[in-house]
């Protein structure tokens, strides 16, 4: 226990006759202000001097030793037990003997010299069977703070529990508090951590009814290693945190550095392990700064667990032989056993760190290969998609191709028959020469062309066939169309290829001869009219006779000046030929 049982020691300051609250008070700042004590108990002392009560001085120098204890002033604690002594020599008081006896014997235990324990004996036999039970209670509670200081519950336990009675008889709740913390603290000691919880409750209760509320803290600190032990970690983290509170407000670095490794150990409990490592590692290195030996091999040790706890065994090893060198040899053999325990785990640790890596790599490399099979199967199916796609290319670019090719041909095919419907346009269809529009354009491309002046002029014959609607009338309409498709035949045989020959009109012709000149004109016309008039007709034609008047005109470039006054000349020359009496050839009545 950490407190040990130091501030039992204020104890029985109630023995003094001195108003009970302004005692408890006094009591209390032994624990929690020694210094301040000490100083004020030496000004009292020094202000009063010889004029002070023996039993007051005695309560002083009590309160002044028990502070001096608490707060490892050797000076002070000398001062207090040898007035104390004077005392016993001056007033003959066995009390004052018995305090400087249970000084020193606190004194002894704590720093390890002689025979403490004989000398807190040789103290509480001075006042055994003394008539004031005050007297009786503390001396009571001052031996049963001895052994539990000593280590020695079994001792302890029975005189504390006394100690407890008497207080309580005498409704000392301060005394109690003092008392029931030493049960609490045997208990402890002997592992009895159910009682030892209840005692320490019932030291706070009692230190609550006076008010100690600093007191209350206090053991509310070893209350919260008990509850550690219990399982109710949260209780137990927050008193460590209100102890915490508490000594850094009174400055108490070494205690309140305890409470943080209480509270550390609670958030371990508690399962906040990284938490509780990170705590535990600040703990230690405060109190390495602050130079706190003694309790920093215990602080490594629970920082060794805690590492170990999260995994980093590293820092348990190094934690736990560093707690080893500040113990120093005593403990070596054990030190030697918990670290090679320590460094079995930490192999077996180590080794099962490495399987874990190895394993984690083969999982790695199992994941890689499935990465990499599924790269192959994504690859895959792109390929497919592209040869899917390229087919697609390749079937659109052919139909494409085919429907560019369709078009050309409808192109061609319409362009073919757009050239056919306009030569149907200059075609005649019964006898498959050129009709009127045809010869118009042909003599209009010839009479637009520049013609050489030395050249003959050309020449146009308008041949008519003689009474042809009789012919109609007699052999039938279809018989003259036959008649028709024969005088072509026989025209278009008959003139060279220089001259055009064209059905102008019902039974109306024109041949044009370019450059031909009237009399090579009127030679053509003639051969025609004998040709036609000797023509042998077929023998199922009933037809006795065919002939034609043909009208001949030049294009003089006068008279004829344009196509229109051309045919007009010709048409005026036939005229003459069919009033002459048909069947015969007419030239225009020209100039030249
Ligand atoms: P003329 O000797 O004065 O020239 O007398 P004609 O009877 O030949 O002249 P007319 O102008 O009086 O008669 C022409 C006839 O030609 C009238 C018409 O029925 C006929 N005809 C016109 N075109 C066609 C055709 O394509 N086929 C047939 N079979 N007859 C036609
Ligand atoms: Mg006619
Ligand atoms: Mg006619």
């Amino acid at each position: 226990m950490r407190q040990g049982a130091w501030w039992g020691l204020l104890l029985a300051l109630a023995a003094m006759p001195v108003a009970a609250a302004s005692m408890n008070a006094f009591r209390e700042r032994a624990v929690t202000d020694p210094h301040g004590l000490i100083a004020d108990v030496r000004q009292q002392l020094d202000r009063a001097g010889p004029a002070l009560a023996p039993a007051r001085e005695r309560e002083l120098l009590w309160g002044m030793g028990t502070a001096a204890i608490n707060s490892n002033d050797d000076a002070a604690l000398a001062e207090a037990t040898l007035r104390l002594d004077g005392l016993v020599t001056v007033a003959q008081d066995p009390v004052a003997a018995a305090a400087a006896g249970f000084l020193r014997a606190r004194h002894g235990i704590a720093n390890g010299l002689g025979d403490g324990l004989g000398e807190a004996l040789r103290a509480a036999n001075k006042v055994q069977g003394d008539a004031d039970p005050e007297i009786d209670a503390w001396a009571r509670f001052q031996l049963c703070d001895a052994y539990a200081l000593a280590e020695k519950p079994d001792k302890a336990l029975p005189l504390c529990r006394q100690a407890v009675a008497a207080y309580s008889a005498l409704n000392d709740d301060f005394g109690v508090g003092d008392a029931e913390n030493d049960v609490g603290i045997a208990l402890a000691t002997l592992d009895q951590v159910d009682e030892s919880s209840a005692a320490y409750q019932r030291a706070r209760q009692g230190y609550a009814k006076v008010k100690a509320e600093q007191l209350v803290v206090m053991v509310g600190d070893n209350l919260a290693q008990m509850y550690l032990k219990q399982g109710r970690a949260r209780e137990a983290l927050a008193l460590s945190r209100a102890s915490l509170r508490q000594e850094l407000a009174a400055g108490r670095i070494s205690d309140a550095l305890f409470s943080r490794t209480d509270i550390a150990r609670a958030e371990a409990a508690l399962g906040h392990h990284r938490r509780a490592y990170a705590l535990m590692r600040e703990t230690v290195e405060q109190a390495r700064k602050a130079g706190i030996n003694g309790q920093l091999a215990d602080m490594l040790r629970v920082e060794s667990g805690m590492a170990e706890q999260v995994g980093d065994l590293r820092q348990a090893l190094a934690d736990e032989r560093e707690a080893g060198r500040i113990v120093g040899a005593t403990e070596t053999p054990a030190l030697r056993a918990v670290e090679i325990e320590l460094e079995q785990r930490y192999a077996a640790r180590e080794k099962e760190l490495r399987i874990g890596e190895l394993e984690h790599a083969n999982e790695l490399k199992d994941l890689q290969l499935k990465s990499a099979q599924a790269d192959a199967a994504r690859r895959r199916e792109e390929q497919q998609r592209e040869r899917v796609a390229n087919t697609t290319i390749v079937l659109l670019a052919t139909a494409l191709l085919l429907v560019v090719g369709m078009l050309v041909l409808q192109l061609r095919a319409q362009r073919r028959l757009a050239g056919e419907l306009q030569a149907q346009t200059l075609r005649d269809p019964l006898t498959g020469i050129a009709n009127r529009r045809g010869f118009q354009q042909r003599a209009s491309e010839l009479l637009g062309a520049s013609r050489d002046p030395r050249s003959p002029p050309h020449v146009l014959l308008l041949i008519d066939i003689d009474h042809f609607k009789s012919i109609n009338d007699s052999i039938g309409h279809l018989q003259g169309d036959r008649v028709l498709r024969l005088l072509t035949d026989h025209l278009t045989m008959a003139v060279d290829d220089g001259c055009f020959v064209a059905r102008i009109g019902g039974e109306e012709f024109t041949v044009m001869c370019p450059h031909a000149g009237l009399a090579a004109g009127m030679r053509l016309a003639e051969t025609l009219r004998k040709g036609v008039a000797a023509l042998a007709l077929p023998e199922d034609l009933p037809l006795d006779r065919l002939t034609i008047s043909i009208g001949v005109a030049q294009f003089d470039g006068a008279r004829c000046h344009d196509l229109s006054s051309w045919m007009r000349a010709a048409d005026m020359a036939l005229y003459s030929a069919k009033s002459g009496g048909r069947d015969r050839v007419m030239a225009s009545m020209q100039a030249g």
